[in-house]
């Protein structure tokens, strides 16, 4: 069985790396192939009840946004924060999503 924690790490890294280089302006088509990757991502994430619990968050009130590169990195954000949540960590400023994953921390 893959290791849980690894997979994670390196599942966000790809995620959030998805939505700092998504466009500004989207396409109908991108957006709609992003809903896609998800909806598949969130049925074929290799770790089971995971993938279950992801899949209940985002159809609960929590469908993709995807309208452009702020909002889409807002709620991948939020849904980090949901595994978090449910895992006991630390919750993440979503205001900062960016500069973690995009433009780097300013100090
Ligand atoms: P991670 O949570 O992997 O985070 C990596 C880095 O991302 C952090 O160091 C931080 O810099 C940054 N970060 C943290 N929070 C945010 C945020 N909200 N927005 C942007 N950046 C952030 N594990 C389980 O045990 N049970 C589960 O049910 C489970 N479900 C998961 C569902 C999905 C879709 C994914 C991708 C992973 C899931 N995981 C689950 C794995 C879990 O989320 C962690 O990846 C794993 O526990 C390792 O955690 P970590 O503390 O190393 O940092």
């Amino acid at each position: 069985p893959p290791d849980v924690e690894q997979l994670g790490r390196s599942s966000w890294t790809l995620l959030h790396s998805m939505a700092a280089t998504y466009p500004e302006r989207p396409t109908a088509n991108q957006q709609t192939e992003t809903k896609q990757f998800l909806t598949l991502f969130s049925r074929m994430y290799p770790c089971w009840v995971c993938a279950d619990d992801f899949r209940t968050w985002m159809t609960q009130g929590n469908e993709p946004r995807v309208s452009n590169r702020d909002e889409f990195g807002r709620w991948m954000c939020e849904a980090h924060n949901a595994v978090n949540v449910k895992l006991g960590k630390e919750s993440f400023d979503c205001n900062r999503w960016e500069e973690r994953w995009r433009t780097g921390w300013r100090d």
